[in-house]
């Protein structure tokens, strides 16, 4: 019987052991022994709505994913892996488990960029106030205080000092904004401070990010763009107090959300000897670069279309679970790159921004330009934009009203028919 090992049990570890049961339920060579180690203590979740538990918009119990059942899989959480041997194919775990494995599969995600800021760790990690958010215990750290700021400071709790709370974001990405919204949903003042030149300035260009912008400040959120945080903050009881800005601004803060990205979970890998860029190097099998037996799939996978392009999305991770199940099963399925959709639903702050994945096979002819056509009205805070080539909807940016984002999610994914004038690809057919 063949022995699968998954380290990481996030969303394409989750995923890829869903898919093997369904899959190799009635295959032939569906016997397989697969022991997976998450190092995150509970059951499986969906990573991508803690920004909605943030907010208050639902329930953290609502984010649970179903737990597998099937006597050929053991689920060991809160269980790291600290080391893999490839040599005598074994991984070890931090309970002092030592599993064999014909077929090893890297699923460890990504960790938050920590800015080089003063002010936000001490020997115990981050200090008091200051948070990322990329796992449920700290959407739980988050939530703690949130609920001890609402005593302490709320002007409407006896023992309060008369004002709200207030936030500082640090990071004007799509998790940024997010959790910026998040938390003014939550009755905090916030300031969502970036140092682009514009808010999500890898996705957005500047008239789409002016729309955001004036939407987010019209829900009450500050924008400062091109704006470099120093240090943050506390004061000689260890509270945080404000953060400390590059042009010596200061801003008041009770809490701090650093919000800068995130770098793969590749130091497993590295210190096994796999190849390693930005992501364990993967081929079209998304087996390692360096040993056939060691597969890596999701945000700490760099496949062959670039590690960038799709990192830190979901729906690559678990297409990439999708076709690593059908391999690891016997069947000749490969990577050939996801189209993204990013969308951010955050009530008042509606974007989706689309982008078709490379498909060599469907590359336009020189002859044919790229077209973009644009509706923008900035005060009634909607932008859309779509750009086709090709016969292609290659890329589409929705601010506002992304009523539009269906029915192009399924035309990046596919060749046309295009409608003659792309304009009509901007409105809701129905
Ligand atoms: C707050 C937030 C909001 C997001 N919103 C969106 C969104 O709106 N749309 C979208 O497309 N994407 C979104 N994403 C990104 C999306 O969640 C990720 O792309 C997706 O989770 C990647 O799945 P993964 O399995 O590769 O990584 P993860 O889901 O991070 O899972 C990795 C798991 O591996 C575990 N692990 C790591 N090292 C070890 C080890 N040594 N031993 C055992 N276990 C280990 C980790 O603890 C973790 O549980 C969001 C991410 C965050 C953090």
């Amino acid at each position: 019987m063949r022995r699968i090992v998954v380290i990481g049990y996030g969303m394409a570890g989750h995923h890829l052991v869903a898919r093997l049961i369904r899959v190799g339920r009635d295959e032939p060579g569906g016997g397989f022994g697969l022991t997976v180690l998450g190092a995150e203590v509970g059951a499986p979740y969906n990573r991508v709505l803690l920004p909605e538990v943030l907010a208050g918009r639902i329930d953290a119990r609502r984010i649970d994913l179903a737990e597998p059942d099937d006597p050929r899989v053991t689920v060991r959480a809160g269980v790291r892996a600290t080391r893999i041997d490839r040599r005598r194919r074994l991984v070890y775990g931090d309970d002092g488990s030592v599993l064999p494995y014909d077929d090893l599969v890297l699923a460890t995600g990504a960790n938050p960029v920590l800015p080089p800021l003063g002010g936000i760790r001490d020997e115990h990690g981050l200090k008091p106030g200051v948070h990322t958010l990329r796992t449920l215990a700290d959407l739980e750290r988050i939530q703690e205080q949130l609920a001890s700021l609402v005593s302490l400071v709320s002007f409407t709790s006896p023992g309060g000092d008369g004002r709200k709370p207030r936030a500082v974001v640090v990071g004007g990405g799509l998790l940024g904004v997010q959790c910026a919204r998040g938390l003014t949903l939550r009755g905090l003042e916030v300031d969502l401070i970036h140092q682009g030149p514009h808010l999500l300035d890898h996705r957005l260009d500047e008239d789409a990010a002016a729309v955001l912008a004036r939407t987010a400040r019209g829900l009450g959120i500050e924008v400062h763009v091109e704006c470099r945080a120093r240090t943050v903050l506390h004061d000689r009881d260890g509270r945080l107090t404000g953060v400390q800005l590059a042009d010596g601004f200061r801003l008041d803060a009770d809490l701090v959300l650093l919000a800068c990205g995130s770098a793969p979970a590749t130091g497993l890998a590295a210190r096994a000897g796999l190849a390693v860029r930005d992501g364990v190097v993967v081929g079209e099998g998304l087996e390692s670069v360096t040993d056939p037996r060691v597969h890596a799939i999701g945000d700490c996978a760099h496949t062959q279309h670039g590690m960038r392009a799709a990192h830190g999305l979901a729906a690559p991770a678990l297409e990439q679970a999708e076709v690593l199940a059908e391999r690891l099963l016997g069947r000749p399925a490969v990577y050939q790159g996801s189209s993204t959709v990013a969308r951010l639903t955050a009530t008042g702050v509606d974007i989706a921004i689309l982008a078709a994945a490379p498909s060599p096979a469907a590359e336009p002819k020189p002859e044919h330009a790229a077209r973009t056509v644009r509706l923008v009205d900035p005060v009634g805070g909607t932008h859309r934009a779509v750009t086709v080539h090709g016969g292609r909807v290659v890329s589409s940016v929705l601010i506002g009203d992304v009523s539009a984002a269906p029915r192009l999610a399924r035309l990046v994914d596919r060749s046309g028919p295009l409608p003659e004038n792309p304009l009509d690809l901007l409105f809701d057919p129905a």
